[in-house]
């Protein structure tokens, strides 16, 4: 038999786990599907802005979070999101393994960065080679940097190192650089910015940590500089071919969300990186997983005639029960 839920939320990175502690802690039924827990907070060893706590480590948030939605009784399995479809009796969620009906879906299906396709690039992962700059960046005040990446990716990239390492390479394959006219003309005016056009990343060295990149250039030259971090900004995949017949999708290939995390389908919702917000960063993915978990509830409440609630807490005087 297909099991039935109130609201199925698909993603256990931040933006869907805290979409389902608010659900859950409303007490509808709520079912996680998620591929892993965590998502890229599995990317992130050291975690210095999220509000709250000093420092902390992605993995760990993603442990903590996870328990606090298992403690407001919200189910959890790991499973992959094959297909969403409307049917008469809801929302049909197909996986790898199952199938569930929901009245309403909240999508957090995140995205994950492209690689630079070097050999023991990995290896090197976290350990002088990082791919969220404005994540990233402020580990390498006073250090030598490259980046290496595509149109304004990396031209934001340099903006940001520019401000915080004391040498930043600019590594780019074509003549130019693409992007905003005048961020890149103040790019080109800094004295810390050296521009490596017409290049590519062919090695990486090290022992432990990432010490030095080879460059090729388009003539077949081949120069190794030595460089504290290499930052790789060559973009990042969304994958939303399980739900794109159902909700709107812009030419980024985000899922369009207004507020409360509205999609253009009435039943589903979306929060964090796979959507249109602008600040792809962990506060802002639960934030948004808040909000889009607390629409996703409002409108089960309205199917049932129920007012639905303004906020997650409430106030008792006498006999009433204020929602707020
Ligand atoms: C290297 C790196 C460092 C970063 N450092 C920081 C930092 O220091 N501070 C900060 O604020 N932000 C940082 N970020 C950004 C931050 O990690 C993201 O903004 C945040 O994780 C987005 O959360 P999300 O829940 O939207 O997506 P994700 O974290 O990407 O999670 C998406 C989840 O959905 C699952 N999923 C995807 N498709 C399916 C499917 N079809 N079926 C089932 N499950 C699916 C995935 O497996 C994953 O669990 C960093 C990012 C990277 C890559």
């Amino acid at each position: 038999m297909v099991q039935e839920y109130e609201i199925i939320v698909v993603g256990g990175g931040p933006a869907g786990l805290s979409a389902g502690i608010f659900i859950s802690r409303q007490k509808a039924s709520c079912l996680l599907i998620s591929k892993d827990l965590g998502g890229q907070l599995n990317l992130i060893p050291k975690l210095e802005n999220y509000p709250g706590t000093i420092m902390s480590s992605g993995p760990l948030l993603a442990k903590t979070l996870e328990n606090q939605y298992l403690t407001f009784n919200g189910e959890m399995i790991y499973d992959t999101v094959e297909r969403i479809d409307e049917t008469e009796s809801g929302l049909k969620v197909k996986t790898n393994r199952s199938e569930y009906i929901a009245k309403a879906i909240v999508l957090a299906p995140g995205k994950v960065p492209n690689n630079l396709g070097v050999e023991n690039e990995s290896a090197f992962a976290n350990k002088g080679v990082h791919y969220c700059t404005k994540c990233d960046a402020p580990f390498y005040q006073n250090r030598v940097t490259a980046v290496v990446g595509v149109g304004g990716y990396l031209v934001e990239s340099g903006i940001l190192l520019s401000r915080m390492a004391s040498k930043i390479y600019l590594i780019y394959k074509g003549g130019g650089m693409g992007g905003d006219k005048d961020m890149i003309a103040s790019l080109e005016k800094k004295e810390n910015v050296e521009l490596v056009p017409q290049s590519s990343i062919k090695s990486l060295s090290g022992n432990n940590n990432l010490q030095s990149i080879t460059i090729l250039d388009n003539s077949g030259n081949e120069k190794t500089i030595n460089v504290d971090g290499l930052f790789i900004e060559m973009g990042s995949k969304i994958n939303l071919d399980f739900v794109r017949h159902l909700v709107k999708i812009n030419p980024k290939g985000e899922i369009e969300v207004s507020e409360g995390g509205k999609t253009s389908h009435p039943a589903i919702f979306a929060a964090g990186d796979a959507t249109s917000i602008p600040y792809k960063q962990i506060i802002a993915a639960c934030g948004d997983g808040a909000a889009a978990g607390l629409s996703a509830f409002n409108y089960i409440e309205k199917l049932k005639g129920k007012p639905g609630i303004r906020a997650d807490w409430k106030k008792t005087i006498g006999d009433s029960v204020f929602h707020y």
